[in-house]
């Protein structure tokens, strides 16, 4: 950091302090707009500060860059749908695992070429940044993949997989010891590129899709701490700020998705989960089994006249993007002097927070979202809860079935409610593809429609009553 002028510190400070700033008021949807911009306003004085350095040697292909990567990025953020996210935020951690690989590689050639020996320091910074680099880019282009259906979503696992992987480690390990040791050495140093790309590979193949959107979580931790490292191969303060901060967050929301899934992280990342299709018996009994199956007319005779009413959000309001319709229902209801509540799961929808963006686009007011732990309880109180493409949220057996894979992951517990009405298209099961014996109770009733189609026909409906 010697000789750079005071004022690009100071400048490093201060978009070190709005990142800070802007992610604390991430934590709620109040403050999430503003906390976006700030931390944005950090980028840009990090970024224009950065361009003064007088290391910067060519400025055209800086702009032709920029020119490219922002048109991208513009073009992208307008089109890639909400339901796209996880896969996208995925695509953006692996460039940025790439980033730090390309530079950490920079770097070591830099010093070959110079034909000065490496520093113990520098050459550890630099093989480290190559590992965690290449085992985020390659293990993100497979979570992308498989959230995109280009990779098969199904855990890909083989007999001693984690004894192989530990193997394969252990020789990156040694290829890294080796690099430090003798200062440098090219064939090394692309085997080590090589096999870290590979285990990155490995690592993501063996979790099912159900699980990626918490391994992108880790993997954005990842790409935190390779840019971190890249920070202290290039000796950027701001870099290493910046790194550590996208570490740490991806490393607090990865176990805040593992807590809301009752799963510890190694569970996540060794568990297979999804490996063995669990149906709890449904398959088999799906002809014995009976459910009751509902008219717009039942449903909106059911909702109209009932005192309070619980909305419970879940993956199918995204695919179908029914949040309008359901927003414009509340209101009607609210009118006719219900109390209408949404409950909000963490983990509903496919990544944190899916479900409060959704409402929040369609105008609902933040303080009738309610969390699980300040909503379960009132279920047993309400009339009628209202689920709406949710499932493996609402199943039962992760609180009732000791066996059962979902066991332990804390539910809405909407089966206490006094009627239930389920709109989704089929019998199908959620996510971890496990049934769901809410569908088969006596006071539920099954609404199969789209999720936007089936509150366009409520809406008509109650207009009736
Ligand atoms: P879910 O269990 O995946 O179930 C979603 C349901 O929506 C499906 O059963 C589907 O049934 C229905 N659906 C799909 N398209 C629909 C449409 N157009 N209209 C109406 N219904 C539709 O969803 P969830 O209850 O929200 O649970 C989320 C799951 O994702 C959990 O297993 C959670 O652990 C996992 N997960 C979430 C996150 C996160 O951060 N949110 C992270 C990791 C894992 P039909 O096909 O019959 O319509």
């Amino acid at each position: 950091m010697e000789g750079i002028p005071v004022y690009i510190l100071v400048a490093y400070l201060v978009a070190a302090v709005l990142f800070i700033i802007g992610l604390m008021r991430l934590s709620t949807p109040k403050t999430a707009r503003v906390g976006n911009v700030l931390a944005a306003i950090g980028m840009l004085i990090a970024i224009v500060v950065t361009l003064l350095l007088k290391e910067v040697l060519n400025y055209t292909m800086i702009l032709i860059g920029i020119a490219i990567g922002g048109a991208i990025g513009g073009v992208v953020a307008r089109t890639v749908k909400m339901t796209a996210m996880p896969q996208m935020v995925g695509i953006y951690n692996g460039f940025g695992g790439g980033a730090s690989l390309l530079i950490a590689g920079a770097e070591f050639f830099r010093y070959m070429n110079l034909g000065e020996g490496i520093t113990v320091q520098s050459s550890v910074t630099i093989v480290l940044t190559i590992l965690i680099g290449a085992v985020t880019f390659s293990g993100s282009m497979i979570a992308f993949g498989k959230l995109q259906g280009l990779v098969k979503a199904r855990p890909i696992t083989y007999p001693l997989q984690n004894i192989w992987n530990l193997v394969i480690f252990l020789a990156v390990l040694g290829m890294m010891g080796y690099l430090v040791a003798v200062s440098g050495n090219i064939p090394v140093f692309i085997a080590l590129v090589v096999v870290g790309l590979v285990l990155g590979v490995l690592l993501v193949i063996p979790i099912g899709g159900a699980d990626m959107p918490v391994v992108i979580s880790l993997l954005n931790s990842y790409s935190g701490l390779a840019a971190c490292a890249a920070g202290f191969v290039l000796g950027s303060m701001f870099l290493i700020i910046s790194g550590a901060l996208v570490g740490a967050a991806g490393f607090i929301l990865t176990r805040i998705m593992c807590k809301a899934m009752n799963r510890s992280i190694g569970n996540v990342i060794f568990g297979a989960f999804g490996a063995v299709v669990q149906t709890g018996g449904a398959a088999g009994e799906e002809g014995e089994k009976v459910v009751r199956e509902a008219t717009p007319e039942d449903v909106s005779m059911l909702i109209g006249y009932a005192k309070s009413v619980i909305f419970v959000p879940g993956y199918g309001l995204a695919t179908s993007q029914a949040q309008h319709h359901v927003a414009e229902l509340a209101g009607i209801l609210e009118q006719r002097g219900t109390d209408v509540k949404y409950a909000i799961h963490p983990v509903a929808g496919r990544m944190p927070g899916h479900m409060n963006v959704l409402l929040a686009e369609a105008n609902v007011p933040y303080d009738k979202l309610y969390d699980l732990d300040d909503i379960n309880a009132d279920f047993e109180r309400t009339d009628v809860a209202v689920v709406v493409g949710a499932n493996d949220v609402t199943n039962p057996v992760a609180r009732d079935v000791v066996d059962s894979p979902l066991y332990g992951m804390p539910i809405l517990n909407v089966d206490k409610a006094k009627s239930v009405i389920v709109i989704k298209r089929s019998l199908s099961p959620g996510f971890a593809g496990i049934d769901n014996p809410l569908f088969y109770m006596e006071r539920t009733m099954m609404f199969f429609r789209d999720g936007k189609q089936a509150f366009i026909e409520i809406l008509e409906e109650i207009k009736n009553l």
